[in-house]
């Protein structure tokens, strides 16, 4: 097994005598932050006038314009949306770069595709929490963490490893366990994932599902229910006791059929259209197809966004979800069965 870290190979004293600015103040922003001053780290934030500007003052930060931030401090995490960290890197953090500073990211999408090659005198390494900030913050105040994995792709202190763990131990990822990778791993596995499974996989699947039963003649509302509001239930069955844990609590004649018609569902076709998926990460084929698809203003991104809010699936989703309250409540008890 991969060596996983936890709270006893952080070192909170790697902070003594640093300042982090943390660049941006969205989901994960705003999260690591606060976890951060919460563990004794000096703290302050990079950003633009807005929102985000504002939001850092009420939380009690001492809020700088991105250059003033990144020069101001030994450690410099990018939290800023991926397409944004480049032109934001050119113009405003590498003015100011000098020996000593570490860089973080979050996320090794744009130093693994070379959107942002920082200078050889600077550390780069990258804490990417396996989970949304807002879980990061909950399950921090609540005593625990979610999981991160860390990489360094360049170590010129020779403490960058250091630097890893006390950062991944400062937002509370080390109470959950934390794994080494590298930015090239983290990048394509995390791209895969939501691609193929997390988010491309599962929404297909659903929509899939849903047209079929409702092109049978099936009302749209039970088809609702069986392909999408129940796939929580199932999924938080995975999440704690993996598939046999999902297949023990099932019906026997639902097993049955898991394992009679999910290998023709997701048959070796979609396999091989996976491994396609793969290879146009691997080979910078998506990104490249992102990059430039953001250098246009969207328009592709943008047209498809909009037609997916009008599928059938949504609108009657929007009208079910009114009449459940209880699903608002459901996000509550998530937070708090992660952090046990
Ligand atoms: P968000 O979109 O939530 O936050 C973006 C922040 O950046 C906002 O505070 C925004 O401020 C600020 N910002 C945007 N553009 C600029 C700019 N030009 N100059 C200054 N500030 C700007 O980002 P995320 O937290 O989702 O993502 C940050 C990083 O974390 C990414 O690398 C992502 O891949 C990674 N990550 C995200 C996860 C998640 O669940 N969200 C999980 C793990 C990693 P304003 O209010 O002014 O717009
Ligand atoms: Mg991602
Ligand atoms: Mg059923």
């Amino acid at each position: 097994m991969t060596k996983v870290y936890y709270n006893a190979e952080g070192n909170e004293a790697y902070f003594e005598n640093k300042r982090v600015a943390v660049i941006g103040y969205g989901s994960q922003g705003h999260a690591h932050a606060q976890n951060l001053r919460d563990s004794g780290v000096e703290v302050i934030i990079g950003l633009r006038q807005g929102k985000s500007w504002d939001k850092a003052e009420e939380d009690g930060f001492k809020v700088y314009p991105v250059g003033d931030a990144a020069d101001l401090a030994d450690v410099i995490m990018i939290l800023l949306p991926d397409e944004q960290q480049p032109k934001v890197y050119k113009d405003e953090i590498a003015p100011v770069l000098r020996s000593g500073h570490s860089l973080m990211f979050a996320h090794g999408f744009n130093v693994h595709f070379h959107q942002i090659v920082a200078p050889a005198d600077v550390d780069v390494l990258l804490v990417a929490p396996k989970g949304p900030g807002h879980l990061v913050r909950r399950t921090y105040e609540q005593g625990a963490g979610v999981p991160a994995l860390f990489a360094i792709h360049q170590d010129v202190s020779g403490e960058t490893k250091e630097l890893a763990l006390a950062y991944a131990k400062g937002i509370g990822a080390l109470r959950a366990g934390a794994l080494e990778t590298s930015f090239k791993e983290e990048t394509e596995t995390d791209l895969f994932g939501e691609q193929a499974v997390l988010c491309g996989g599962v929404t297909s699947l659903v929509k899939a599902g849903f047209e079929t039963l409702t092109e049978a003649g099936y009302k749209p509302e039970v088809a609702y229910f069986e392909c999408l509001h129940e796939l929580k239930l199932i999924v938080d069955l995975m999440y704690e006791g993996g598939l046999e844990g999902m297949r023990y609590s099932i019906s026997d004649t639902a097993q049955w059929g898991d394992f009679v018609s999910g290998p023709r569902i997701v048959n070796e076709n979609v396999k091989a259209e996976m491994q396609k998926v793969l290879k146009d990460i691997q080979d910078g084929e998506f990104a490249k197809g992102w990059i430039l698809e953001n250098q246009a203003n969207r328009p592709v991104f943008n047209a498809i966004n909009e037609r997916e809010k009008e599928h059938p699936i949504e609108k009657v989703g929007r009208e079910l979800r009114k009449m459940m309250p209880f699903v608002q409540q459901q996000k509550k008890k998530e937070v708090v069965s992660v952090a046990k």
